[in-house]
This record gives C-alpha cells, sequence and structure tokens, in this order.
C-alpha cells in the first residue's frame, strides 16, 4: 500500500491474508488463530493523513480458563485506523494515530493492534462454564463430584451451621 495510490479518490482497496499465531506464542489461553481475511479501504482524506477501514476475520481456539476445555469462536474485527505521514503531534499521539512516514503504508501492525485488543482476555468456553473441581479436577460442566456438595437436611442444617462456627473457632 502506497501513500500515492491512497491518494486517489475513493482511496485503494486492499485484501489479503495474514497469519499472526506467531503473536499469541505465549499466550496460554490462546491455542490457535488461523489467517486473518482482510479487507479494506485506505484513503488519504487530508494532506499527510490516511484513514484505514476494513475488517479482519478469522477464526480463534481458546482454552476455557475454567474448564480448560479448547473452543473456536469466529472473530471479526473492524478496522479503523488514522496514519499520519507527519510527526504526530501530542493529540495524534493522544488519539493513537499511526505515524507513517514512509512512502510505502505497512498495514500489518495496524491490523495486528486492532487483533491484540479483540482478543478475549480470560475465554470462558460459555459464559456459566462451571469449571473443574478445585478438589477432584472434575470438570463439572459434564459432571459431579462430591468434593463441594453440601446436601444437608434441613434437620440437621442447624447442626452443620454449629460445625461451621465450631471451625472458624480453631
Ligand atoms: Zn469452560
Ligand atoms: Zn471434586
Amino acid at each position: 500500500m502506497l501513500w500515492t495510490s491512497a491518494t486517489k479518490l475513493g482511496g485503494a482497496a486492499f485484501s489479503g491474508t495474514l497469519d499472526d499465531m506467531s503473536l499469541f506464542r505465549d499466550e496460554k489461553d490462546v491455542v490457535h488463530i488461523a489467517p486473518l481475511q482482510v479487507q479494506g479501504i485506505a484513503s488519504v482524506t487530508m494532506p499527510n493523513i490516511c484513514e484505514v477501514n476494513g475488517t479482519a476475520s478469522t477464526d480463534v481456539t481458546y482454552r476455557c480458563v475454567r474448564c480448560l476445555t479448547e473452543c473456536t469462536r469466529s472473530l471479526d474485527i473492524v478496522i479503523h485506523e488514522v496514519l499520519s505521514r507527519t510527526p504526530l503531534t501530542a493529540a495524534q499521539e493522544e488519539a493513537d494515530v499511526f505515524y507513517a512516514p514512509e512512502e510505502t503504508i505497512d498495514l500489518e501492525p495496524l491490523i495486528e493492534q486492532a487483533l491484540v485488543l479483540a482478543i478475549e482476555v480470560q475465554p470462558l468456553c460459555r459464559d456459566d462454564c462451571r469449571g473443574l473441581c478445585s478438589e477432584c479436577g472434575t470438570d463439572l460442566n459434564v459432571s459431579t463430584c462430591v468434593c463441594h456438595v453440601q446436601q444437608v437436611d434441613p434437620r440437621l442444617q442447624a447442626l452443620s451451621r454449629f460445625y461451621d462456627v465450631s471451625k472458624t473457632e480453631e
């Protein structure tokens, strides 16, 4: 992508694939990211200012932080970034404008930034994932264990409360 091509009326369309799995190599919650399908338009809207609008789509395989099951979800990222060919003003820096002084505009860093922001933090296989039992490791989504089950007969509840109290007093 060149500044001169983005200057023409209607901007310059771009499309392609981008493999960004290496960005998340150390991220144990992110198991895999399929190559991103990227497309959009870059257009110079003001002298030395280029606006990039587009989308990036991929499938992300997460590892649920509660039950450690892998789950794959599609991810559609909206890209809207502004690049400046001249050194950034304080206000532009504040607004996360990219500094792109070269004739060739490298779209990868801004797509990667959008991807990093879109990746889920603390991913769950589903909102109400019950996770693994902290005592025995049973996946509580598929079965139950007895570690935390308190099936207390109502008649014994007063007694169990008594035990709880005596336990905390120890
Ligand atoms: Zn889960
Ligand atoms: Zn258990």
